[in-house]
């Protein structure tokens, strides 16, 4: 028996991306639902488009960013489900609730060390996704800790696609060619990829992932915004495109030894934005994206690093 599967589209206060997407999901008697919106206000948006959140079984978060896991706390209190989320996202998580200060501070002292201007630390603070509330989060009950992948229950299984977060999970039902990707796989947006604890080359692996999902040959991407659509090589080519350009940008702006900030200024984004046209949570995020794809370049050896006077610069190798 086939699932039923339908789509919620809930509000949320990101200027860019205006709704995310919500996935309903019943087969024989058990109802899932993947993801959960940015607050307690995605009851109220499920309830007006006829699901009542109280039916939950099974609650799927793609990833940590807090317009997926955002509405989970209000949902599992209502409904009592299981939470199944990827294990790497989780500790972070609870990192973060733990300790909002220190992670505040960690955040202020990684930009500042980018060449991010410190008298713009109130600005990097009030772009931070996790800054209020984030202590509620130590209330959340997670159930199904991912690491690998495998297979949950009622034909739904999971693999893990690290890059747009380290412990990103895509579900998927694979009699019918679905995959639930999440913020990995949009169609309309890039996928932002930024940059956490640890030095990992996020961008290195995000790569990665994409080719791992290309080779599984889905039918449907149900994406974390925006509506599922089909033709998902096609997505990842265009992806890879706009990653190797961006690229080749970054180290081209690297002529000169220059932090990740200088070439988040310097370079040209989305429809033609500079830097200054920013928000300061869009701000944030393309100081992310350039330092991503500056570590990806430093570690495939288009760029040497080095820190400057307690700045830490890149320079493009010699062709
Ligand atoms: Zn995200
Ligand atoms: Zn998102």
């Amino acid at each position: 028996m086939n699932a039923a599967v339908k789509l919620h589209e809930v509000e949320i206060p990101i200027r860019a991306l205006k709704t995310a997407s919500l996935y309903e999901i019943r087969t024989d008697g058990f109802v899932g639902l993947v993801d959960s919106g940015m607050n307690d206000s995605t009851i109220e948006s499920l309830a007006s488009s006829g699901f009542d959140v109280s039916e939950v079984d099974l609650l799927m978060l793609t990833h940590l960013h807090v317009d997926h896991v955002g509405g989970s706390l209000a949902i599992q209190e209502k409904s009592g489900c299981k939470i199944a989320m990827g294990e790497q996202d989780y500790r972070i998580l609870v990192g973060i609730a733990e300790d909002p200060e220190g992670f505040k501070k960690r955040y202020v002292k990684r930009a500042i060390e980018n060449g991010f201007p410190p008298e713009l630390e109130m600005s990097i603070t009030k772009g931070l996704p996790f800054s209020s509330d984030a202590r509620r989060f130590l209330d959340l009950k997670v159930d199904m800790l991912i690491k690998e992948d495998s297979s949950l229950s009622h034909g739904i299984t999971y693999i893990t696609v690290p890059g747009h977060s380290p412990g990103s999970i895509a579900f998927l039902i694979q009699s019918q060619g679905l995959l639930f990707a999440g913020d990995h796989l949009l169609e309309r947006i890039t996928p932002n990829i930024g940059v956490y604890e640890g030095g990992v080359d996020m961008l290195g692996e995000y790569l990665k992932s994409l080719e791992k999902v290309r080779n599984k040959n889905f039918k449907t991407c149900l994406p974390g915004h925006g509506h599922p659509f089909e033709g998902i090589s096609g997505r990842i080519d265009e992806i890879e495109r706009h990653h190797s350009s961006r690229l080749r940008e970054i180290e081209n702006a690297c002529a000169e030894w220059s932090s990740a900030f200088s070439v988040a200024s310097r370079i040209t984004w989305n429809r033609g934005r500079q830097l200054s046209d920013m928000n300061e949570m869009e701000k944030n995020f393309a100081f992310g994206e350039a330092l991503s794809h500056l570590i990806h370049l430093s570690r495939t050896g288009r760029v040497t690093m080095k820190s400057i006077s307690g700045v830490l610069k890149y320079k493009r190798e010699p062709a």
